[in-house]
């Protein structure tokens, strides 16, 4: 990677990296950048905050991803030959590309930045509650100088990367059960995107003022982390670590409600309480489709973001 973009590749990657639980839980979300015909991207399995200079990227060469993507919708078997597409096409001497990766090819824009944003999965909530549609697309065109999208659920793999190549040219997308993807022009470098990121924190802190949900601050994400709650799938990384979490899940005493083991993992830790924070937020928010959930959970490249199969089968 040249070395300008390294750098301002690795201060993205930790400055999202550092924003636990609010956009990032375990090693989810992903950064990327274009650099004449390779895709740079943070590596599955490997935390935001975990990338340097010299780790936790992959490269994805695209021409030839590209060749392939547009007759990947006429497989019999479209989601497995999407995720041998994303092995072929990719530097095997770096790190593994996830199954998130498809959709930072597809889009034009020199960066892309994809992550677990739980206002915005919130904001795709009221989107697509038809009595504050209305009042939340309003809400965010008064605020937001940029062309914006809402995707309703999709599998997180070739079906929502297929979904944003039909539609290429939005500047944010707000994802149903998902996340964030935010994407800039070759004319926007690194502190353009920074100072985005800021103004996007900022938009959050207002969006839950204006929708009367709570006000997150440190001490109230604090007091959420030590509550009991349910295991509800809001988000697809609750639905891939699923077995994980049960695992290490204990009933509260006299309670219906979990409680986290202390041997939990700090991925499993941050995506409990993300959980409880969007469930704290908004009690009656709606699950990720059952269907997606069981895809998720047994999607082969997930599998090996997990160490269940080699990363190389
Ligand atoms: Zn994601």
């Amino acid at each position: 990677m040249r070395k300008d973009l390294n750098e301002s590749f690795v201060r993205i990657c930790q400055f999202i990296g550092r924003a636990v639980p609010m956009w990032n839980q375990g090693a989810g979300g992903n950064v990327s950048v274009k650099d004449n015909e390779h895709l740079w991207i943070k590596a599955s399995g490997r935390r935001l905050d975990a990338v340097s200079a010299t780790q936790g990227f992959a490269c994805v060469r695209l021409p030839e991803f590209h060749k392939c993507f547009s007759e990947l919708k006429k497989s019999a078997n479209t989601e497995a030959d999407y995720s041998q597409l994303i092995r072929s096409s990719s530097d095997s001497s770096l790190g593994r590309p996830s199954m998130e990766t498809g959709f930072h090819a597809v889009l034009p824009g020199r960066w892309v930045l994809h992550f677990h944003s739980l206002a915005a999965i919130l904001m795709a909530e009221f989107y697509f509650d038809e009595s504050k549609s209305q009042k939340m697309k309003s809400w965010l065109k008064e605020k937001l100088n940029k062309s914006f999208e809402f995707i309703q659920n999709h599998m997180p793999g070739w079906s929502l990367s297929h979904t944003l190549s039909l539609h290429p040219h939005a500047s944010v997308y707000i994802l149903q059960n998902h996340g964030l993807i935010l994407q800039f022009q070759d004319s926007e470098d690194a502190e353009k995107v920074l100072e985005f990121l800021k103004f996007w924190q900022t938009l959050e802190k207002e969006f839950f003022k204006d929708f009367g949900l709570s006000t997150v601050t440190d001490e109230w994400l604090q007091n959420v982390q030590k509550q009991p709650g349910h295991l509800r799938y809001l988000f697809p990384d609750a639905a891939v670590y699923a077995s994980q979490l049960k695992s290490v899940l204990q009933k509260a005493p006299g309670d219906s409600r979990f409680q986290l083991s202390n041997q939990a993992s700090l991925d499993l830790r941050e995506i409990w309480w993300a959980t409880r924070v969007l469930e704290t937020l908004y009690p009656q928010i709606s699950e990720l489709d059952a269907n997606i959930v069981n895809h998720v959970a047994s999607l082969p490249t997930e599998k090996a973001r997990l160490g269940v199969v080699r990363a190389d089968s």
